[in-house]
């Protein structure tokens, strides 16, 4: 019997991730300076990392030999979201932290509901452990909160969300979302994944951590990937009931955070001058590149997140012509989406470049 015979056969069945271009292999698949390339394919923050966040990784290059204490971190997610520190589990980004919820709760025989168009990590997380994925179809794009729930069987253990959605942009309004959780019976785990919380419009906001307490079966994740511009070191958390906590506790790899990461992590939560120059960069270059993309005639998504989704109708064709102009975006046909194309905000600059080569290659 071969070795792929031998593996479980619901790891066989599960589709690779597609990661967005990285610059280096364009820029040698096509011979120029990865000076040259912009990258606008995977939501990362164009401003870089925090000031205050570098020098921290700087001086924690000095003790890189010891094992790493997530104490400091955990202190501070738990004082900034106002729940105690056995409510936060770290994860190697946020990815880890979705994964470590799927292995306490799902196995074969098992089941999660998962919405149509909505990230990618959730029926990896999924298959990964055997249990089937119930999808439900979209609504404009997003979740439709009511198929969910009545999706919802009695071997489901998980429910995810993603609120802003990623790769459509799509934002629940935290009434809505609330009302599915009073809905929804209370053994299954709802995970409301908040990558893209910071980018949210004050006044849409919501204190999601504050409902843990009315809500014990809800686990919400944040990341320092995107608005924090910290994607390369990985590091994103979950909060959620101490119950939970401690059950994704014991399957997680005791240093799964890496000193550098933990450094980075607790001095950007202080830098709000970095947190706020941010989002009022993506705030001003989401309105450069909608009135850009309405100016090609071109169909957009509204966004809540630091990207926006569009239709190219040739998205392939048009995703090779920028390629050929040194832009990378995101092709997103593998949510089901071949038409259309996900750009993240860049700077002024960047977006200028952006629409250039995006007229040129419609
Ligand atoms: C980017 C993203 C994440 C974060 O991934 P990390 O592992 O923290 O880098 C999580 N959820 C969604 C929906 C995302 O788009």
């Amino acid at each position: 019997m071969s070795l792929q015979e031998q593996s479980l056969s619901y790891v066989r069945a599960i589709s690779p991730y597609l990661p967005g271009k990285p610059m280096t292999e364009l820029a040698r698949e096509m011979g120029i300076p990865v000076e040259n390339i912009l990258k606008l394919a995977s939501n990362e923050n164009p401003l870089g990392m925090s000031p205050k966040a570098k020098k921290a990784v700087e001086a924690a290059i000095g003790g890189i030999e010891r094992y790493p204490d997530q104490f400091d971190l955990i202190a501070k997610v738990a004082e900034r979201c106002g729940v105690v520190p056995g409510q936060v589990v770290l994860g190697n980004g946020s990815n880890d932290v979705l994964d470590l919820i799927a292995r306490v709760f799902l196995a074969p025989g098992r089941s999660a509901v998962f919405a149509q168009h909505a990230f990618a990590v959730y029926p990896l997380a999924t298959l990964s452990t055997g249990a089937e994925l119930i999808s439900t179809p979209a609504k404009n794009y997003g979740h439709d909160l009511d198929a969910m729930r009545a999706a919802i069987r009695p071997d489901t253990r998980i429910v995810w969300i993603a609120n802003p959605n990623n790769p459509t942009g799509n934002f629940l309004p935290y009434p809505e979302v609330r009302a599915f959780l009073e809905a929804v019976p209370k053994e299954v785990v709802v995970v409301l994944d908040e990558a893209y919380n910071e980018y949210i419009a004050p006044d849409e906001r919501v204190d999601t951590a504050a409902w843990i307490k009315e809500f014990p079966n809800l686990v919400v994740c944040r990341t320092f990937s995107k608005i924090y511009g910290l994607a390369g070191l990985r590091v994103g958390y979950a909060l959620a009931s101490a119950e939970v906590a401690d059950l994704m506790n014991r399957v997680r790899q005791p240093f799964n955070v890496n000193n550098l990461a933990l450094a980075a992590a607790v001095a950007a939560l202080d830098d709000d001058e970095f947190l706020q120059a941010s989002y009022e960069l993506n705030r001003r270059g989401m309105v450069q590149i909608v009135a850009g993309l309405q100016r090609l005639g071109l169909e957009f998504i509204p966004s809540h997140g630091n990207f926006v989704t569009f239709r190219a109708i040739d998205g392939a064709g048009v995703n090779q012509r920028l390629l050929k102009q040194g832009v990378i975006v995101r092709p997103i046909g593998g949510y089901g989406l071949p038409e259309w194309l996900r750009v993240t905000i860049g700077s002024e600059a960047e977006n200028a470049r952006f629409l250039e080569a995006l007229q040129k290659a419609l």
